[in-house]
């Protein structure tokens, strides 16, 4: 545990190491735990000490791994339920419903430490929780999922960004319940009120530099991953997005063993993309055909 201020501790995930993240704990006169996908051994040193509650930055099984280890109240956003309800709205949240994606989806859950968890209450935008000394503020920043959250602590001015992440891996809106424009929006957001440091959820953890141009770098890779879908199209003359996901343009360094996996992704985000280049009129669309305008 890294000590980040006087009641912080940042519990950090080996780096890129599903289903693990950053978890951060606040020791005040209530203790908070953020997030709860660490290791079976920082989670078996946490299980021994008293919780009184838990705010989830979002519904992914890499950020809520296993929470029954801590009956504390958990609290999360309502638009992220679905992650947690049922193995159903899970696997539809997710995008694994399509036709031949089933398995991999169970799979997936099975080694996400997927539970069903019933919340103790939802979070909302602006919300402030008031630790004793520390106090955090919820800010809502859908996109990656529709309730994904950041908390700010307050007096700190530190954001726990979550999936906000800052790694090469990101930004990720792979999922049926994904939204791109959102997620700009959220990106928007705080570049134009940069907090003073940042916690990611994955990678490096505290990020105390160049936060505004680090928050500016990571949104432009979605504008570069949006110029390469269309140089491919333009290649393809017409496509579908299943024929457009072939060329892999996002995901072309992917790991075998979850190829299937990455094929989803691929397609999901290309759709994502699709939808949004036709909104701005860069695309037509005819029938399940797209080509560039
Ligand atoms: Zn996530």
């Amino acid at each position: 545990m890294v000590r980040v201020t006087e009641r912080v501790f940042l519990l950090e995930a080996p780096r890129f190491q599903f289903p693990y993240c950053n978890c951060l704990l606040v020791r005040d006169e209530r203790t908070c735990l953020l997030d709860c996908a660490m290791t079976p051994l920082q989670g078996e040193e946490l299980s021994r000490q008293h919780l009184d509650l838990v705010l989830l930055t979002h519904g992914h099984v890499d950020h809520v791994h296993r929470p029954s280890r801590f009956p504390a109240p958990k609290y999360l956003h309502p638009a992220d339920y679905d992650w947690v309800e049922s193995a159903g709205s899970f696997l539809r949240a997710f995008g694994f419903d399509r036709e031949g994606y089933q398995d991999i989806g169970r799979l997936f859950m099975r080694a996400g430490g997927w539970e069903a968890m019933e919340p103790a209450g939802p979070l909302s935008e602006g919300q402030v929780i008031d630790l004793g000394c520390t106090r955090i503020q919820v800010l809502h920043l859908p996109g990656h999922t529709a309730g994904h959250c950041g908390f700010l602590l307050l007096d700190e001015g530190i954001l726990f960004s979550s999936d906000i992440d800052l790694t090469s891996f990101g930004p990720f809106y792979g999922n049926a319940t994904s939204d791109l424009d959102a997620f700009i929006a959220s990106l928007d957001r705080l570049i134009a009120h940069p907090p003073e440091a940042v916690i990611t959820g994955h990678g490096e953890g505290l990020v105390t530099r160049d936060v505004k141009a680090r928050l500016e770098g990571y949104r432009d890779i979605i504008f570069q991953r949006e110029e390469a879908l269309l140089a491919a199209l333009a290649q393809l003359g017409a496509a579908t997005p299943a024929q457009l996901a072939a060329r892999k343009t996002i995901y072309r360094r992917r790991s075998d063993s979850y190829q299937q996996l990455f094929d989803l992704l691929e397609l999901l985000m290309d759709e994502q993309h699709l939808r949004r280049l036709e909104r701005s009129g860069r695309v037509e669309r005819d029938g399940e055909l797209y080509r560039v305008r």
